[in-house]
């Protein structure tokens, strides 16, 4: 007797009709808010990597859709554009809250809305975690500790900050963004996260956007002097962006509320951050001084020693080695304007 034929051959690609235990479990459904900014583009990436679902909600005043172009065919991505100001009704697991504009230039430009942004579009994504038993995760910031007395910076510090200057709506919106979350915690039992993201820079910040290291690596490659502000004594700490979305999802998925300091601890002044830039991109580049702005922090260096005990977590990339992986996008699109 004939033997019975084989079963036709299945697509590498198609998906078994039913999986076997335990093999695989839902994926999750996670938001980013801010998503198509320069950090949340980047988180997006590493979600859908692993496999999970990802929607992004953004008003693209910082934000382009090209950071986020290579998803759009992906059937677990979807682009939402809208103000979270504004009430949102999504069934999720996850909640990255991003959205907000990061940079001095950007946050300064309309201060009302930075801090609407930051107070109510903070309640309504904790009014949404709340509504759907999601996990809420904050990106909360360094400023919140102002222009610091203590240094470096602790979590258990806080802070030194004008509540009425030009960078207030900044950070005392993300002050307050802090005590919204920990409200909703406390109040109404949403599981929370709270980082505070030192300054961050690599591929896919605005060519524009006015912080120092997007401003020195521009100006270099374009040839234009490097603008340092005061003295150019001052100091920051600069984390690349792959070890801040690590420390994200690590934090995310661990048991602990914080606040964490995400951060790297290597400290520069702007004028040796100018030389690193100078000795990556061009040898005959130069500085010029331009006075400072106002409530600018004089120093600031995270201490990352709670991150580094709890979540095991630590930057991994140093700023010679991930400033060319910024220069080299940044070079491209240069050269396609
Ligand atoms: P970014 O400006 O590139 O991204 C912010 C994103 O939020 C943009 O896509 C923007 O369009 C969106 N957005 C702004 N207001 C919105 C609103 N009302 N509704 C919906 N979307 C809105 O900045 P980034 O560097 O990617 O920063 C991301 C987050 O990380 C911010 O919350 C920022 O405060 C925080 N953070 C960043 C740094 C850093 O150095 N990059 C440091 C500290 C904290
Ligand atoms: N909210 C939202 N999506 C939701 C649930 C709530 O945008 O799925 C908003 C809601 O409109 C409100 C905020 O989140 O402005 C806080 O919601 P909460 O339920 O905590 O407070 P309440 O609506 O009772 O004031
Ligand atoms: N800065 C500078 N030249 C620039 C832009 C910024 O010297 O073209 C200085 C700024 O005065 C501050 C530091 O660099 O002391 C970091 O500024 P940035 O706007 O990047 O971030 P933040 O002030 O939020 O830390």
């Amino acid at each position: 007797t004939p033997s019975p034929s084989p079963p036709p051959p299945t697509p590498a690609n198609a998906s078994p009709r039913r999986l076997p235990v335990g093999v695989r479990k839902k994926p999750l459904r996670v938001v980013v808010t801010g998503g198509a900014g320069f950090v949340g583009s980047h988180l997006v990436d590493k979600v859908l990597a692993r496999g999970d679902s990802v929607i992004v909600v953004d008003n693209f005043f910082t934000g382009r859709k090209e950071n986020v172009a290579h998803h759009l065919a992906n059937p677990r991505f979807e682009l939402i554009r809208h103000d979270v100001v504004e009430p949102i009704l999504l069934e999720v697991d996850q909640i990255y809250h991003l959205a907000c504009p990061a940079s001095p230039v950007h946050y300064k430009f309309n201060p009302i809305k930075t801090i609407k942004t930051n107070v109510m579009g903070t309640l309504n994504m904790l009014g949404l975690a709340k509504r759907v038993g999601a996990r809420f995760l904050l990106t909360s910031t360094s400023e919140v500790y102002g222009d610091p007395l203590e240094h470096p910076q602790k979590e258990s510090y806080w802070g030194h900050v004008n509540p009425i200057g030009v960078r207030s709506c900044y950070d005392e919106g993300k002050r307050t963004a802090e005590t919204l979350t920990m409200d909703y915690h406390r109040g109404a039992g949403v599981e929370v996260r709270i980082a505070r993201i030192f300054n961050t820079y690599g591929p896919r910040m605005c060519l524009d956007d006015g912080r120092v290291v997007s401003n020195f690596v521009a100006q270099t490659l374009r040839k234009q002097p490097m603008t340092v502000y005061g003295d150019g004594k001052q100091t920051r700490s600069f984390q690349y962006v792959s070890d801040l979305v690590d420390g994200l999802i690590t934090l995310m998925e661990n048991k602990y509320t914080g606040p964490f300091n995400l951060g790297n601890p290597g400290e520069f002044t702007m004028l040796e951050l100018a030389q690193v830039v100078k000795e990556t991109i061009d040898p005959s580049a130069r500085v010029e001084f331009k006075p400072n702005t106002a409530d600018d922090p004089h120093m600031r260096k995270p201490d990352i020693s709670k991150a580094k005990s709890l979540l095991n977590w630590e930057p991994k990339v140093s700023l010679k080695q991930g400033l060319p992986r910024m220069v080299s996008d940044f070079q491209k699109r240069i050269l396609d304007e």
